[in-house]
């Protein structure tokens, strides 16, 4: 554990001490946020870190339109030219690019949450890792800090060149690689991984890596182990980190930022408690430069309360899909990744990949709902089969699908994140 005072402290005595942080963070906000102050005007502020709920969400919508090009950041920057030292782009792919100014102190928090994530998979000071993140412009880039910051030897190979991954893996020999699990599991489809050097392989940038099926299907190819992170741009990179016990990803950035769970369609507040799922909202707690309030990640979350065998103490969540690409069928929301791990569990005559394809605009769909599957390498498209992932989807996740059994290779391969979801 890199951190072992802070990441087994009871959590009873971090939210004392996040109460605190999230005052001096409040009365901050009022002083030097343009954004908080007008949102928040008229609002009763006095409550603690047991109130949040009171105050509003903040939409990713709003910090937009707030843009000006006399600041390109928005209104929620809080802090001066001379206070910011680096200013992150996020990959969106819509519109302008949204920008992440941090402060020195801003920054070395990233990274020291980042850290803790990245060591909570076990890999420790003096090991090799090969990372496939671009350092450019977007905020995965901090994260080659954190690398550093846990003292192993870090390779960086950057995305688009699989040969050199490959290469570098064989020759250099490393304990653990960085990657999405979307590009995990295409580097199993064409090299045989299994008697390489590698003991861990972490995944982030996306969903996924912790679906069961999926996830076993990784470490047979890889045969490593497979934990995840996750993180969201606007708040801080790698927030969360999955340890040995794979049962979720505690939160690394404890002390930096708080989690909460709403309802995704009305917004309400929901008890964090053991099992509970909902849409996680973060808020930072020592931020600077443009500190965010009940900020919606529009990631629907899965989260563990009970103790966890590592020790350490902070909540466990386990990502299950974006709100964004949530659709509503008869009243019944669906996860296009909870349907991806429903159909994966049918490997080896399907390869994992799928593409659903609504008809109608918007969220709410008619059934059934239509979804490419492709075949795994070899297998024959047969209507017995496309029944069974039918009948297999209605019974767990309660929605008629129409299955449609595509060619091995058909569904487009992504080194980065792939798209579930495919608008006619
Ligand atoms: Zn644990």
């Amino acid at each position: 554990m890199l951190a072992p005072e802070v990441e087994t402290l009871p959590w009873k005595q971090q939210l004392a001490l996040d109460d605190a942080s999230y005052r001096v963070q409040l009365a901050y906000l009022l002083d030097r946020s343009p954004f908080y102050r007008a949102k928040l005007g008229g609002i009763d502020t006095g409550g603690g870190l047991a109130e949040i709920a009171s105050l509003p969400l903040t939409e990713k919508e709003e910090l937009r339109v707030t843009r000006t090009p006399e600041n390109p950041v928005g209104a929620q920057l809080c802090a001066t030219e001379d206070e910011i030292v680096r200013i992150y782009s996020t990959s969106g792919t819509t519109s302008a690019p949204n920008y992440i100014p941090l402060t020195a102190g801003d920054l070395d928090n990233w990274i020291t949450g980042s850290a803790r994530s990245y060591a909570a998979s076990g890999i420790a000071a003096g090991q090799r890792i090969v990372s496939t993140y671009n350092a450019g412009p977007f905020v995965a880039g901090a994260a080659l800090a954190a690398f550093d910051r846990i003292g192993l030897c870090h390779i960086p190979v950057g995305t688009g060149n699989t040969e050199r991954l490959v290469r570098s893996i064989e020759l250099l020999r490393p304990h653990a690689v960085v990657l999405t699990p979307s590009y995990a599991a295409y580097l199993l489809e064409n090299h045989d991984l299994r008697g390489s050097s590698v003991e861990r392989v972490l995944v982030a940038g996306e969903p996924g890596g912790g679906e069961p099926v999926f996830r076993a299907r990784l470490e047979e190819g890889w045969g490593a182990r497979v934990t995840e992170a996750m993180g969201i741009g606007d708040i801080g990179i790698s927030l969360w980190g999955e340890c040995e016990e794979q049962e979720g990803m505690h939160l690394g950035a404890r002390g930096f930022v708080h989690a909460e769970l709403v309802d995704p369609d009305s917004g309400a507040a929901l008890d964090l408690g053991d099992g509970a799922t909902g849409e996680l909202v973060l808020t930072h707690l020592r931020h600077r430069a443009a500190p965010l309030l009940r900020f919606r990640t529009r990631d629907h979350v899965e989260v563990r309360t009970s103790p966890c065998r590592c020790g350490r103490t902070s909540p466990r969540i386990r990502c299950l899909g974006r709100t964004d690409d949530m659709l509503i069928v008869r009243g019944v929301n669906v996860f296009p990744a909870a349907i991806r791990e429903v159909v994966s569990a049918f490997a080896p005559a399907v390869s994992g990949q799928i593409v659903v394809r609504p008809r109608a605009p918007g969220v709410k769909q008619e059934p059934p709902l239509p979804v490419s599957v492709e075949l795994g390498p070899g297998v024959q498209p047969d209507e017995g089969l496309a029944h069974a992932i039918a009948k297999r989807v209605r019974e767990v996740l309660v929605v008629q699908a129409q299955v449609e059994l595509v060619a091995p290779g058909s569904v487009p391969r992504s080194e980065y994140k792939s798209r579930l979801v495919e608008r006619l």
